[in-house]
């Protein structure tokens, strides 16, 4: 007669076997049921595997006990992704699968572990000259493979190459039951994970489920070789549509690598930020990356010529010789000319010499809290997104000033096709584990702490709703749909039948990250 252990008995064995490898300081809980957005219910323990064989024992054995089973990268999102909606649920940290297993440069392929963050995972692949198309999100210092392909991502590379899903050539998951299914040409017979396609898509399932259909240990990614030459441009615009003009226009071309726009109110918040000139990190970054006159350039021009109450846009553009960087700077101006003024350089240049430094901007310059919202919509249609989202704040400004709530839009663009904008709320409230942890404390001393605020927090949720609902009116799709974004709502029957069915085979008992995805 087979028993069923209860979950704290297999957490207790689990201890015995793996020593460290299982938390259950309340402490360290906290933090790992903390994301950047809020807290999920406790979590019963957090457990830190070294393999992929070892998850999928544990796996078997959680979900023999009916414990409910959740992945965490980095934890770089603010969704509720990996936060905890029933008890008892045990939190899987994948920041023990470190290892970049295979560079395979003849055959443009890489094999990488799911908890690899992508600053690793760029550092291991510039030493052999080549790169992933998508190269990771501007929170890469932290934020992990598994969890961008988990709930799709764009910015380096994103303009040019779409995102991170764009780049995947094959997949290793732990399914409910320890089972480790492969995807890509690994799951047939003899076949190295070099290609995607060998009949219908079923790499494509996992990606974006946000860990509803199971745990990521190992991916497979295209590889390219490495850009020679690199060049940045900047514009200013009055209007919102001159500068979607130009995106569409820039992103259609595929002139640009990445492409970041500000409207003015995020400029304002940006230029609050520690001045270019005092960022000793960033600018000894330029200087290590374009050379001391780059550097110098930015000291003596900082960001001072960027008009305050203007769009800006910002591009890096890559090419393999003298001839193709000039080319594209060339066609870029042509594209941007009817539209905008052309300004300065330096804030692409900051960008790129710091990729992945982008933590410290999860609170604002006065340690305010901060919830980014975004919709991507066809070019054709972001214009009216954004109109609508001016509409939808003018109409919310009483609350939004009785609460000390501020906004500053960031726009994208993602493969040729699509423009991504993104208003990001800001308001004065207390920090959370997460905060305390990941920003640098001497930042944190810096811009202060502001007292819990309640009353902000209820606004900001509410707004962050309507907002979304705005973009949803509008055909926008998501990434990092988790726990926050609709997904069910009007979509097709048949297809979300089909979704179901798939859920129901590999997780019968739904104790893989129920919640995400409406499920
Ligand atoms: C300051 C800052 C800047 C950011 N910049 C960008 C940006 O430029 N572009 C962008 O797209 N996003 C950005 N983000 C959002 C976020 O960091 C990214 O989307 C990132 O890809 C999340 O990765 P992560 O490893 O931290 O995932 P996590 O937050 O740990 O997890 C995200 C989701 O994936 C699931 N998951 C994680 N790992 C696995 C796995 N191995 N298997 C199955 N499911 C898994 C989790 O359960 C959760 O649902 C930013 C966030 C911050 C705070």
């Amino acid at each position: 007669m087979s028993t069923t252990l209860s979950p704290d008995h297999v957490i207790a064995e689990l201890k015995t076997r793996w020593g460290d490898g299982v938390i259950t300081d309340p402490t360290e809980l906290e933090y790992f049921g903390t994301d950047v957005y809020s807290q999920g219910k406790p979590l019963l323990a957090v457990l830190r595997p070294t393999s992929a064989e070892q998850i999928a024992a544990a796996v078997a054995e959680l979900t023999a006990a009916g414990v409910t089973l959740i992945a965490r990268g980095g934890g770089m999102s603010y969704t509720g992704g990996y936060l905890a909606t029933r008890q008892p649920t045990v939190l899987i940290d994948t920041g023990g699968l470190d290892k970049v297993v295979e560079i395979n440069v003849q055959d443009a392929y890489v094999v990488v572990e799911a908890g690899v963050t992508w600053e690793a995972l760029q550092k291991a692949l510039q030493a052999k000259g080549v790169r992933t198309p998508y190269f990771g999100p501007m929170s890469g210092s932290h934020a992990t493979v598994g969890g961008a392909l988990s709930q799709g991502s764009v910015f380096h590379g994103s303009a040019r190459y779409g995102s991170s899903a764009d780049s995947v050539l094959g997949l290793e998951v732990v399914t409910a039951n320890g089972e480790i299914l492969r995807t890509g040409s690994a799951a047939s017979g003899n076949a190295t994970p070099f290609f995607r396609w060998h009949g219908p898509d079923l790499t494509g399932v996992f990606l974006g489920d946000c860990g509803l259909l199971g745990i990521k240990v190992r991916a497979s990614l295209r590889l390219l070789p490495r850009h020679s030459h690199i060049d940045y441009l900047s514009w200013q615009f009055e209007r919102a549509d001159q500068l979607m003009d130009a995106m569409g226009a820039l992103a259609r071309a595929g002139l640009a690598s990445e492409i970041a726009a500000f409207d003015p109110s995020l400029s304002q918040i940006r230029m609050r930020r520690a001045s270019l000139s005092s960022d000793v990190k960033s600018l000894g970054n330029v200087i290590k990356k374009g050379g001391l006159m780059q550097g110098l350039k930015l000291v003596t021009k900082g960001r001072d010529f960027l008009d305050p109450d203007l769009f800006t846009l910002h591009i890096t553009l890559e090419g393999d010789s003298e001839g193709e960087i000039s080319a594209r700077v060339a066609a870029a101006r042509k594209a941007v000319a009817a539209f905008g003024k052309e300004v300065e350089n330096s804030v692409p240049k900051v960008m790129a010499a710091n990729p992945f430094a982008a933590k410290n901007a999860m609170l604002g310059s006065a340690g305010e809290r901060w919830a980014p919202i975004h919709g991507i919509v066809p070019h054709s249609r972001s214009t009216d997104l954004f109109n609508a989202l001016q509409e939808l704040f003018a109409a919310e400004k009483a609350v939004m000033d009785e609460h000390g709530l501020f906004i500053g839009t960031l726009m994208t663009t993602v493969g040729a096709q699509a423009t991504l904008i993104e208003p990001c709320i800001y308001w004065p409230d207390s920090h959370n584990a997460f905060h305390v942890r990941t920003v640098d404390p001497e930042h944190r001393a810096k811009i202060g702490c502001p007292g819990e605020n309640l009353p902000a927090r209820a606004a900001t949720d509410a707004l962050k709703r309507k907002i979304a609902d705005t973009m949803r009116a509008h055909g926008a799709a998501s990434f990092q749909i988790g726990k926050f974004y609709t997904y069910r709502e009007g979509r097709d029957p048949a297809a979300l039948a089909m979704l179901d069915a798939i859920k129901q085979q590999l997780d019968p008992k739904g104790l893989m990250n129920p919640g995400v995805l409406g499920r």
